[in-house]
């Protein structure tokens, strides 16, 4: 859910970021030295002379590489654009080591389409198989060795790409579609659970392959598909519990906040008491943003008395007590504030952080176990 940290834009998509990872620059050349010797060695099989590949053969591994990735690329491509053309949100594109990441924000409404954005991927890099074939076999016969393998060895590339993101290992493509047609029978949650705990089950049996055949590259698959199943069913549940709740069960009550004018040393005593790392600011009463504190900490010591909150206000991410705690969060993973305000008629109410949503989602499903009563409502404990 959060960004993706240790990559860099290298373009976009209708206005969505498309970033490359790090990790991808790095096994880059390995990839070109992989792809490179299976040029040569399929040279060396055909009895093509070394002079007949065009180049050297790590240039057009390399080629292979790039190709591969631009492949994958267009992958996400196809699922971006069925999310989009279905109601869905996207945030970014991250292509990495094992392939590319969409982060989808917002799945399409209906199950059905969630299917659909899953298929669509593995279907297009199927399709793109097909065509470097097709390429292939256009391209003539020259006795130039080289494009016209280069184009076989990455259409095949595209088939295993499509066929192995078939395997319904949760969260891959075919997981998706599991997903997409359980959901419509047994709804989301229960849905997300059964994919999650056959992704689990193929993430072992990945992992077996990968140790049994010393497959590296399969192995951190593994990894990935275990770690993603189980982050992903956490995800599905934490949405189904707070869209059941507004925001007022969720929050933390509070009146009041820090005036801008308080000098820091007061507002650091202040933080301290509430025994919280941010509280909201208020000017004559009125929310106007949050002030948090790391921030207050790094004002020298002997600045503290004299400086006033005001300098380090930041403005104030608000929410309403009677809306859904899940579009809350979302706000709150858009903006990144460590608070949310929330505001009844422009008074200031009470304020939600992380820990209120993890609190909130872990006594419901406890108040669900035992079929506990009601939720405490924050208006019987405000003082009159
Ligand atoms: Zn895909």
């Amino acid at each position: 859910m959060q960004s993706r940290r240790g990559a860099f834009q290298v373009g976009s998509f209708r206005g969505i970021p498309i970033r490359i990872h790090y990790s991808l620059l790095l096994v880059l050349p390995l990839l070109a030295l992989m792809f490179g010797s299976v040029i040569q060695r399929a040279a060396q099989t055909a009895e093509q002379p070394a002079e007949l590949i065009g180049g050297t053969s790590i240039l057009w591994g390399l080629g292979v590489a790039v190709g591969l990735f631009a492949s994958v690329l267009i992958h996400e491509l196809a699922h971006v654009f069925y999310a989009l053309r279905h109601g869905g949100k996207v945030r970014g594109i991250t292509l990495m080591i094992v392939g590319g990441i969409s982060e989808v924000s917002e799945l399409p409404q209906r199950s059905r389409d969630e299917a659909l954005m899953a298929l669509v991927g593995p279907l297009t890099s199927m399709a793109l198989g097909g065509l470097c074939f097709g390429a292939a076999w256009l391209v003539p016969e020259s006795g130039f060795f080289s494009p016209r393998f280069v184009l076989t060895y990455l259409g095949a590339l595209n088939l295993v790409l499509g066929f192995f993101n078939l395997v319904p290992a949760f969260p891959m493509d075919g997981g998706r579609i599991l997903r997409g047609v359980l959901a419509g029978r047994m709804g989301m949650v229960r849905a997300t659970r059964v994919a999650a705990g056959v992704g689990r089950a193929f993430a072992l049996l990945f992992l077996l392959v990968a140790l049994a055949t010393l497959n590296f590259f399969l192995a951190f698959i593994a990894f990935l598909v275990f770690t993603g199943a189980q982050g992903e069913a956490r995800q599905v549940l934490i949405r189904a519990v707070l869209e059941k709740l507004r925001v007022e069960e969720v929050m933390s009550p509070r009146f009041h906040g820090v005036e801008v004018d308080t000098p820091l040393e007061e507002a650091l005593r202040e933080l301290r008491r509430a025994r919280r790392l941010a509280l909201p600011a208020t000017e004559q009463d009125r929310p106007v943003g949050w002030v948090v504190l790391g921030e207050v900490m790094q004002v020298p010591e002997q600045e503290r008395p004299r400086r006033a909150v005001r300098e380090l206000v930041r403005p104030a991410v608000e929410v309403a007590p009677g809306q859904d705690a899940w579009s809350a969060m979302q706000r709150m993973v858009e903006a990144q504030p460590p608070l949310l305000l929330v505001l009844e008629e422009g008074r200031l109410v009470g304020t939600v952080d992380a820990n209120d949503f993890n609190a909130a989602v872990m006594l419901h499903l406890s108040s669900e176990e035992d079929r506990g009563g009601g939720w405490p409502r924050w208006r019987q404990e405000r003082p009159a």
